[in-house]
């Protein structure tokens, strides 16, 4: 059954997904006076923090600046207890400010859009739902996330096992009891970095299936010294005002130092100092180079290599967990809690899947080349199919009924990670060539949403009823985007960053690297040359 949600006129605005991004973007829209309706395909708000409730799910940026900065009475109200608070924590967070803001109001829940389709005769797009609503509206604005399309590989055999499986990006909302129970888990990156010490613990046994071994930091999580937690409330709105300013959304200061520069035995001590410290300070705060000149990156992955020999007390295994296939950093880099000293647990096992390939998951288990291993339960930690792959699956249809899947058909192509030629009046919150993943990302989403809530109001006080991407400036800023990346290591990985976890996937740098500031300061001066890089347009306008 077909459900109008605006069945009197058509909608300013549809904004799609209720995590950080989404409920921002339509509580913005909402004050400025449009008439917006939200679409959320899970039963609730949250978004990443709704879907990933795995064990040991935590957030790797520190809680002092992972919110919204535009709730200054919330920023002093709520605890800040933990360095890195953990899911059920941000949860809570986004389903009081949803309650706060009064959101829900506003939104369908278990809602999947599956089709957003433009008409050319009415300037309007019309977005469908698989549960069989829709919305006619302006504007469409996409709060997706990056991380939100769980990649689920095409293992052989996958539907035949007999045990429970569960994948960490859509976890179970009830308690999953590992107790006893014969654990395999596939992949380690961030989210299996995360789980595995804590399904170890309580589990009976623990097989680890790890395709590639991966560089990890301690993040030396501890509950905040109430002190600093005054201080900070204190300065709070200094410290938004830096984050806002910075290169990666968070207020931490950058090394401009080589790691060629020093002594060996300062660089070892500057390495352990950051180490012991914990977090992102090992990648930025240590040295200025890691990430651009390939010597200086050796002296971190052979710091990180030493570390695990120090940590891991079996030979082989330490060796199957030395990283040796990219350079250090170019792959999203893990937080963990005992992630290495869990490979001395009696109860947890390794198995190399470059060794022994995986060959099929089994009714009882998983074969590899090197033997079958039974089990009761399977976790895929086998992440997402990142940035491209939630925009993908909205069936988005622009001018001449063109697809986003024909326009990105050899990788995606936007202007400033915000729009898409051909795609008029869409938005996308976080899209591939904006600097989403390589940043702390509540920052880079306010940045975001205030950008576009400005525009539309910008668009209405002229009377302006339609804004497209030119071509011109796409391909401008594409080209912008890989070269950027190109003067790092980071496309020498196969990482999700590149598209390679997803056979196919066209392989591009998919996040902007050039850092939030300048990228903001960049979205501002199109703004302030009148949206430069658009074609506005007067057609279907609505007086105001
Ligand atoms: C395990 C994990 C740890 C992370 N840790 C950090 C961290 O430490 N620091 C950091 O900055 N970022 C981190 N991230 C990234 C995190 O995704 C962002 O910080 C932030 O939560 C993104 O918010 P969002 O609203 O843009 O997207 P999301 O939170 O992903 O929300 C998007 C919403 O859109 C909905 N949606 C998608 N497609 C459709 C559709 N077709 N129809 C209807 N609804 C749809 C989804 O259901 C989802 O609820 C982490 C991500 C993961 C997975």
């Amino acid at each position: 059954m077909t459900e109008e949600i605006n069945d009197a006129a058509p909608l300013d605005a549809v904004v799609i997904g209720a995590g950080f991004a989404g409920l921002y973007m339509l509580y913005r829209l909402r004050e400025q006076g449009f008439s917006v309706h939200g679409f959320e395909q899970g039963d609730g708000v949250g978004g990443t923090w709704y879907w990933n409730r795995y064990p040991g799910a935590r957030c790797d940026s520190e809680i002092m600046y992972y919110s919204y900065s535009f709730l200054p009475d919330l920023e002093q109200e709520w605890p800040l207890k933990e360095r890195y608070p953990g899911q059920p924590e941000i949860l809570r967070y986004l389903e009081h400010v949803a309650d706060r803001l009064d959101l829900r109001k506003d939104f369908t829940f278990g809602a999947k859009v599956t089709a957003i389709e433009y008409d050319e005769a009415t300037g309007r797009w019309t977005v469908r739902t698989e549960q069989g609503q829709t919305a006619t509206a302006r504007y469409v604005v996409t709060a997706v996330g990056c991380l939100s399309t769980a990649n689920r590989p095409d293992f052989a055999g996958a539907d035949s096992f007999q045990g429970v499986s569960l994948h960490t990006g859509r976890w179970p909302h009830e308690p999953v009891d590992f107790t006893g129970k014969r654990v395999g888990i596939i992949g380690t990156g961030a989210s299996g970095i995360q789980a595995i010490p804590v399904i170890a613990e309580q589990a009976g046994h623990l097989t680890v299936f790890q395709r590639t071994a991966q560089f990890t930091i301690p993040a030396e999580n501890k509950p905040l010294d109430q002190h600093f937690v005054a201080m900070w409330k204190q300065n709070y709105r200094e410290w938004r005002r830096r984050t806002r300013q910075s290169a990666g959304g968070a207020p931490v200061s950058r090394s401009t130092v080589s790691a060629l520069e020093v002594p060996e035995d300062k660089r070892r001590a500057i390495y352990e100092g950051a180490w012991g410290a914990g977090g992102f300070t090992f990648t930025f705060g240590t040295f200025g180079d890691l990430l651009v000149d390939e010597q200086a990156n050796k002296t971190a992955a052979d710091f990180v290599r030493s570390k695990i020999d120090e940590i891991v007390s079996d030979p082989e295994v330490a060796d199957m967990l030395k990283p040796t296939a990219f350079p250090f950093g170019t792959k999203r880099l893990p937080l963990d809690t005992n992630y290495y000293e869990t490979f001395n647990r009696p109860n947890v096992d390794l198995v190399d899947l470059r060794r022994t390939p995986l060959e099929e998951i089994t009714p009882t288990g998983i074969r590899t080349s090197g033997g079958q291993y039974d089990l009761d339960m399977i976790v895929y930690a086998t992440g997402f199919d990142a940035l491209t792959g939630p925009l993908q699956a909205l069936g988005i249809r622009g001018k001449r009924g063109r697809s986003l899947a024909e326009a990105w058909a050899e990788g995606p192509r936007t202007y400033l990670g915000l729009a898409v030629p051909g795609f008029p009046n869409l938005f996308t919150i976080t899209g591939p060539g904006s600097p989403s993943v390589l940043s702390n990302m509540p920052v880079s989403i306010e940045q975001h949403v205030e950008w576009i809530g400005d525009c539309l109001a910008w668009l209405r006080d002229r009377a302006l009823g339609g804004i497209e991407a030119t071509e011109s400036a796409t391909v401008a800023w594409t080209e912008h985007v890989q070269e950027v990346a190109n003067l790092t290591l980071y496309p020498k990985a196969a990482s999700w960053y590149m598209g390679a976890n997803i056979p196919g996937k066209p392989r591009l740098f998919l996040p902007y690297i050039g850092g939030l500031d300048n990228y903001g300061r960049k979205c501002d001066e199109v703004a302030g040359n009148g949206y430069e890089g658009f074609e506005l347009s007067s057609a279907h306008a609505v007086a105001s």
